[in-house]
């Protein structure tokens, strides 16, 4: 399955009421379903303990994972946490806890983050999933975004999933762990699909997952030019989110949206955030993605490969967004 069609079958299946997908068949595994369990597991099992800068990680093989292979699951969640800490300067989670359950596919990766007693995420992995499949894994880094930024009610689900949907391509890229042509890619693909219907109006309280997880990400696309536009080149989504981050202390608190919004704006020494979350809320937006990528110098050829014009607009913000190299110093 190519990792959009993957993308948008778990975003169809994500559950109510907690952030992550669920996808699995009927086995052993589910006696982790309930969340009391996950975290009972990480209190009660034998863990490894990761110390990152900045936090750690307690990573445990739910009843020891009989048949998975343990460096291989080491080796992604190194990547993961690699991603998120280039992201966020540091590994942005205090304590978090991994629950692996080993089961029967080749496939990495569908989980579940929760916060209520804990920043934790439940992840199934495949004992016969390939090198390859741990590689092009996006959902650890999806869930440790969201582990990493302030729970929201559900009523703003859509600024969750779209915010995870949107940055973890991002820390992929940033971390050299994925292509830069691919974020841009990705987007170009999935954000169409977000966009809203005709008799669709604001965007909270939403439950369509092209909305919830696109049309959310578009909103933190809009947010990143929203920013930079108004400090004038000084100042992107990634101030905002590391704010964010750290005030927080990432999901095991629960935030209302204008909160979030309110210290996005502050770090960056801007009005942005606020009056871009009441429209997207409230009123029925449409994104003129076209113009949108245009301004940023993101064009999609016709063989389907993505193509950087230096000269656009906001080609500096396009560069910053996936560049870290290309930092400028903050306001
Ligand atoms: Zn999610």
């Amino acid at each position: 399955m190519s990792l959009l069609s993957r993308r948008l079958l778990l975003a169809a299946l994500g559950g109510a009421g907690m952030t992550g997908v669920a996808l699995r068949s009927v086995g052993a595994a589910d006696r982790y379903d309930d969340p009391r369990t996950l975290y009972r597991a990480l209190a009660d099992q034998p863990g490894e303990r990761i110390d990152l800068d900045g936090g750690s990680i307690v990573l445990v093989f739910a009843d020891g994972a009989p048949g998975l292979d343990r460096n291989q699951v080491r080796l992604w969640v190194g990547m993961a946490a690699r991603a998120i800490a280039t992201y966020f300067g540091h590994f942005p989670i205090k304590h978090y806890g991994l629950l692996v359950i080993a089961e029967d596919s080749d496939t990495v990766g569908h989980g579940t983050t929760f916060g209520f007693a804990g920043s934790a995420t439940r992840i199934h992995v495949g004992r016969d999933a390939a090198p390859k499949a741990f590689r092009n894994d996006w959902i650890l880094v999806h869930e440790m975004m969201h582990a990493s930024l302030p729970d929201l009610p559900r009523r703003a689900l859509w600024l969750q999933e779209g915010n995870a949907t949107w940055l973890e391509p991002i820390a992929r890229a940033q971390a050299g762990e994925l292509p830069i042509s691919d974020v841009w890619s990705q987007s170009l693909r999935g954000m169409p699909r977000g966009e809203p219907m005709a008799e669709e109006g604001g965007m909270d309280g939403t439950d369509r997952w092209g909305r919830l997880y696109w049309g959310g990400a578009t909103f933190w696309l809009e947010a990143e030019v929203a920013i930079w536009e108004q400090s004038g080149g000084r100042a992107s989504l990634v101030d905002a989110m590391r704010a964010v981050s750290a005030a927080s202390g990432g999901n095991i608190v629960t935030w209302q949206p204008e909160q979030m919004m309110a210290i996005g704006d502050h770090a960056c020494g801007v009005t942005a955030l606020e009056p871009l979350y009441r429209r997207f809320s409230q009123d029925r937006v449409a994104t003129d993605l076209g113009k949108l990528f245009e301004r940023l110098g993101i064009r999609s050829a016709a063989d389907g490969t993505v193509t950087f014009d230096p000269r656009a607009e906001l080609a500096a913000l396009a560069a910053r967004i996936t560049r870290p190299e290309a930092f400028t110093k903050k306001v």
